[in-house]
């Protein structure tokens, strides 16, 4: 647990347990399947600290995260061997509290408590997830799952928590003539041009309005800087011609920049048009070695600026760009800050940022939490570690006298519930 000294956290800790939450940003709409218990207590976002730790050396041929073809206690004391060396990150404590909580584990690291829990975990079932969305108090899910169709179309079902995101990277991620056909069944023909594109994306994008997305998100900060520029369609459509006229040529960024950076900002006019929000990755990226220059929020300012209409919900707390991410919250009225993931990857960042927040920020563009996961056990890992992180920061504000412990709690509702259900017009009761 990640406590402050402060008079009044037990009792503030006490209310965020009770507090209903909206998640901001997931990726999973129901119960997920799995079977493998090791490979289940690495596979979440802790195996970037274990692969950080060395453990990319205990991968097995198959690319597991530990090698499968060993004997059951020789697999185990490999884990071990790059465990002891990360098991004091964050990410580690989010693993080791949602084991904590839904399995009742005390020390994974204990061979004779793993084998207990992974007996127990052969009988998991879809009843742990509705067991525990109920128990951790959620409400609702702003769900990003990366293609729409099949959801817009009926193929796929859906837990009652779920409000959907609209997934924009792969509209703008453009670089062979396939990547150009996505979109052709919304127009029943060939895509010959720029304007035949745009009106099936539109055709697509009108769809997922009457279908009930919540939002617009991009994470395409994983692949490219996010300073999108703003050219003129002429630009955009001398890239498209190229690529739809050569079948059989991958084009790089720098030959399709313009095509790609033009649609972006066609989006941009979409969501102002529908009113919707539009959530962007700024910030740390999960897995490790990817680039991180490129993901800072101070990025994105041209693109704040260029659509004042848009309101903009800015990812991941901009790890580790604090300052700047503070600054924006504090000086654009259009962008919102979202800590989602964040709470798991560095609560010390998170707590110094939600205490900075509230001396610059208006608490009405504050986001708690959003566990960004594909599991329901790591969604009641990473809540705890969000709802620590919060009755930190707000009780440190109470203990300087900045806050009382009213105006305290009613901030966390804000941040918890309050924000989200407001920004994303989810019409829930307010609390
Ligand atoms: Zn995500």
């Amino acid at each position: 647990m990640y406590a402050s000294g402060a008079k009044c956290y037990p009792e503030l800790r006490q209310y965020l347990d009770n507090l209903p939450v909206i998640e901001t940003h997931e990726h999973y709409t129901n119960y997920q399947k799995a079977d493998d218990a090791l490979g289940f207590v690495i596979d979440n976002y802790y195996l970037s600290d274990f692969w950080s730790a060395g453990g990319e050396a205990a991968a097995g041929a198959d690319g597991g995260s530990v090698n499968k073809d060993l004997p059951e206690k020789e697999r185990f004391d490999l884990f071990l061997r790059y465990y002891k060396k990360s098991d004091k990150t964050a990410y580690a404590r989010g693993m080791q509290e949602g084991l904590r909580i839904c399995w009742g584990v005390d020390d994974i690291s204990d061979y004779e408590q793993f084998k207990i829990f992974a007996k127990k975990f052969e009988a998991r079932d879809e009843s742990i997830y509705a067991e525990f969305m109920d128990k951790m108090n959620i409400k609702a899910k702003v769900v990003d799952i990366f293609d729409l169709a099949d959801y817009v179309e009926g193929k796929a079902g859906y837990s009652k928590y779920c409000r959907f995101a609209f997934p924009l990277p792969s509209i703008h991620d453009l670089h062979r003539k396939d990547d150009l056909m996505r979109l052709k069944k919304y127009i029943g023909r060939a895509i010959t041009c720029l304007d035949d594109y745009v009106e099936a994306f539109d055709a697509y994008f009108q769809k997922c309005v009457d279908f009930g997305i919540v939002c617009i998100k991009d994470q395409t900060a994983y692949r490219r800087t996010i300073a999108y520029g703003n050219p003129t369609k002429a630009e955009a459509e001398k890239a498209f011609n190229d690529i739809v006229f050569n079948p059989r040529d991958t084009f790089g960024d720098d030959r399709v920049r313009a095509l790609d950076d033009w649609l972006f900002q066609y989006a941009m006019r979409k969501a102002a048009k529908y009113d919707l929000p539009v959530q962007i990755h700024t910030g740390h990226m999960a897995g490790i070695r990817n680039e991180i220059v490129k993901t800072n929020a101070a990025h994105l300012i041209p693109t704040l600026e260029l659509h004042p209409d848009v309101r903009f919900d800015i990812f991941h707390g901009n790890w580790p760009y604090m300052d700047e991410f503070l600054f924006i919250g504090k000086n654009y009225p259009n962008a919102w800050l979202n800590l989602c993931w964040a709470q798991s990857i560095d609560p010390a960042y998170c707590v110094e940022l939600m205490k900075r927040a509230v001396m610059t920020v208006p608490h009405s563009k504050l986001f708690a939490f959003g566990g960004d996961t594909g599991m329901i056990e790591w969604v009641a890992g990473y809540l705890t570690l969000a709802r620590d992180n919060v009755a930190c920061a707000l009780s440190g504000l109470v203990e300087s006298g900045w806050l009382n412990l009213g105006e305290a709690k009613q901030i966390a509702a804000d941040w918890f519930f309050n924000n989200p259900n407001e920004f994303f017009r989810l019409g829930l009761e307010p609390i």
